[in-house]
């Protein structure tokens, strides 16, 4: 199945923006899989949720660099205090190392995954793709065709979301 990873909904036929299979996607399929709860499925972002994910990864990013910067400090910090002391002691430097990497393992907790592009697309069902490449729906063979048939399609829906909430 196609899903939403921000409101766990069905995206087959609505805009949305596949999620880029970066490691970390990777590794929780594997737990999964070990642990056999994988779902198998295909991660977007749907139109709706496209704002509230791109602030989550915008603050997911920057705590990401806060971290990298911080880690690099604080294991900094140890090895100079080390090498102040003047004896090298091999556990202190393996927990440095240890400190470090917890500290740059945190913002997983913030995680949001990176997008495969900036504009949501139609999404279509496996069977949908099947109908389309058999019909005479010229959208799967032409994209550029896509893009124009479907840009007025998003602009008005744009504006009459803003005029609705506000
Ligand atoms: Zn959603």
């Amino acid at each position: 199945m196609k899903v939403c990873v921000f409101c766990q909904e069905n995206v087959d036929g609505k805009n949305a923006i596949p999620v880029k299979e970066d490691r970390i996607i990777r590794i929780i399929r594997k737990v999964k899989k070990a642990l056999n709860i994988a779902q198998l499925n295909e991660l977007y972002v749907c139109e709706d949720d496209l704002k509230k994910h791109k602030e989550r990864r915008k603050t997911f990013e920057k705590s990401m660099l806060f971290a990298s910067v911080l880690a690099g400090v604080i294991v900094l910090i140890m090895i100079g205090a080390l090498v102040l002391s003047g004896r090298f002691d091999i556990g202190a430097l393996v927990s440095a190392f240890i400190i470090g990497a917890f500290v740059l393992i945190l913002p997983i907790f913030r995680y949001a995954p990176a997008l495969e592009s900036d504009v949501p697309q139609k999404v279509y069902s496996a069977s949908g793709l099947r109908l389309c490449a058999g019909s005479d729906i010229p959208m799967q063979t032409n994209p550029a065709k896509t893009r124009i048939a479907t840009a007025p399609e998003k602009k008005t829906g744009r504006k009459k979301r803003k005029d609705g909430v506000k």
